[in-house]
């Protein structure tokens, strides 16, 4: 997912469109969650030049797992994004601490992915779930309930005193907020 800023590079102020087409993968993911799939990057870069700025509109797909049931399930996201490339990145912040992230520009070529990953990393849930009413898995038997019933019974099982008390507890505040009560 590169481009090549070269051309607009000589001249401080030029600016270029672009349409950039990849996958976005990294070991650093955090646990359970997968970036996969091809991201779209659309943007304009301009020329400050001792480097770019990219102004950028990412839409892909991830791979997560839902922190409920397990299952694996697909997140469309769509992102924008903004960042510096410099030859030096390190050098770039110490005299100009940025707000805007900064990456490394190779022989005029600025490589996307990293950005993108950056903005995608933050912003996935911190509990995905793969549907607002995922049944998550049975207590007892530990069944995907999104497959259907396993049979088991849960009135009793599974459900510590703590939780009823908690459950009890939230019941109650419901009702008083009905009877306008708080
Ligand atoms: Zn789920
Ligand atoms: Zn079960």
């Amino acid at each position: 997912m590169k481009i090549d800023v070269t051309e607009i590079l000589k001249t401080p102020g030029a600016g270029m469109s672009f349409e950039v087409e990849g996958d976005v993968r990294s070991p650093e993911e955090p646990e359970g969650s997968q970036v996969m799939g091809a991201f779209v990057v659309r943007g304009v870069a301009t020329s400050i030049g001792i480097g770019v700025y990219v102004d950028a509109h990412a839409t892909g797909t991830v791979e997560l797992t839902c922190s409920r049931c397990l299952g694996s399930f697909t997140k469309k996201m769509e992102l924008d994004s903004e960042a510096e490339f410099f030859e030096n990145p390190d050098e770039r912040l110490k005299e100009d601490p940025q707000e805007v992230e900064v990456f490394p520009l190779k022989n005029g070529v600025c490589d996307l992915s990293e950005m993108v990953r950056h903005e995608i990393l933050l912003n996935l849930p911190m509990k995905p779930l793969c549907s607002h009413d995922c049944k998550g898995l049975c207590p007892v038997c530990g069944a995907n309930l999104n497959e259907g019933d396993c049979g088991c019974d849960r009135s009793d099982s599974g459900v510590t005193v703590f939780g009823r008390k908690l459950l009890s507890a939230l019941n109650e505040s419901e009702r008083g907020k009905k009877n306008g009560r708080s």
